[in-house]
């Protein structure tokens, strides 16, 4: 049984259908990364996952669960946004806490988490500190540690190096692929840099024009004709 499974999923907005059936399994423990061009409906797609968009049809699935009618946090998902998406008023330790607070996780629980993935993305230094005394690249691994201490069944990555420049996008490439690894995080990544892709995927779903145009590992897709 696949960890998600998405069967002929589609979006209409009014008369516009946006993403035409997509049908999809991913595996537990694997890393799927969907790619392709602005507008070609990859983040709507990431979206109807994570539950901030509706399904106009077909069945999503996670452990076996449909869950297309499922709040976003009753799908054992978590997301990873382009812009963090961080409180700023909170400290990095209550921001990565945020959601285990919410769940009512003991205390101790919680600390404990906390601090296992501050260290793993080497945020120890900067637990008491707000978003805005942090740099870009440290902002994005408060929101990846965010996702992490929940231990999600699938974690979702909408476009989440986009905002950092080129030589920081590069290590925050190896410190995922690193995660992968440690973790064995089963994902969904969206992205619109081939190369991105190519580093982190064990599949890749080819968008174009609401279609997936290509499913296989990168060498496959990418092999000369
Ligand atoms: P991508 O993430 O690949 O850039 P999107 O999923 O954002 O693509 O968008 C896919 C298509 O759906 C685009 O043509 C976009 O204009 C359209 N779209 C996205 N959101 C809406 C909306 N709320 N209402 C109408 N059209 C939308
Ligand atoms: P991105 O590709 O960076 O996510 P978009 O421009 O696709 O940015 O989308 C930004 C927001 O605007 C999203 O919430 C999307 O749903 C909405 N949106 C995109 N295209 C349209 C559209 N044609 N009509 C209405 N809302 C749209």
């Amino acid at each position: 049984m696949a960890t998600l499974s998405l069967e002929n999923i589609r979006k209409t907005y009014g008369k516009t259908e946006v993403v035409h059936g997509i049908s999809l399994d991913v595996e537990e423990g694997e890393f799927v990364v969907i790619v392709g061009p602005s507008g070609c409906g990859k983040s709507t797609l990431l979206r109807m996952v994570a539950g901030l968009e509706t399904i106009t049809a077909g069945e999503l699935r996670i452990g076996g669960e449909r869950v297309n009618e499922r709040e976003p946090m009753d799908r054992d998902i978590a997301m990873v946004f382009q812009n963090y998406a961080l409180y700023p008023h909170m400290t990095v330790f209550e921001n990565m806490a945020y959601g285990l607070r919410i769940a009512r996780t003991p205390r101790a629980e919680i600390d404990r988490r906390v601090r296992q993935a501050a260290e793993m993305l080497q945020l120890e230094p900067y637990l008491a500190r707000r978003p805005r005394e942090l740099s870009g690249g440290q902002r994005q691994r408060v929101a990846m540690g965010r996702a992490i201490v929940r231990k999600p069944r699938v974690f979702l990555f909408d476009e989440p190096l986009s905002n950092l420049d080129a030589k920081l996008r590069v290590q925050m490439r190896l410190e995922i692929r690193a995660l992968q690894r440690e973790l064995g995080v089963t994902a969904l990544y969206v992205t619109h840099d081939q190369v991105e892709a190519m580093t982190l995927a064990d599949r890749m779903v080819v968008m174009n024009g609401g279609h997936a145009e290509q499913i296989g590992a990168p060498l496959e897709v990418y092999r000369a004709p």
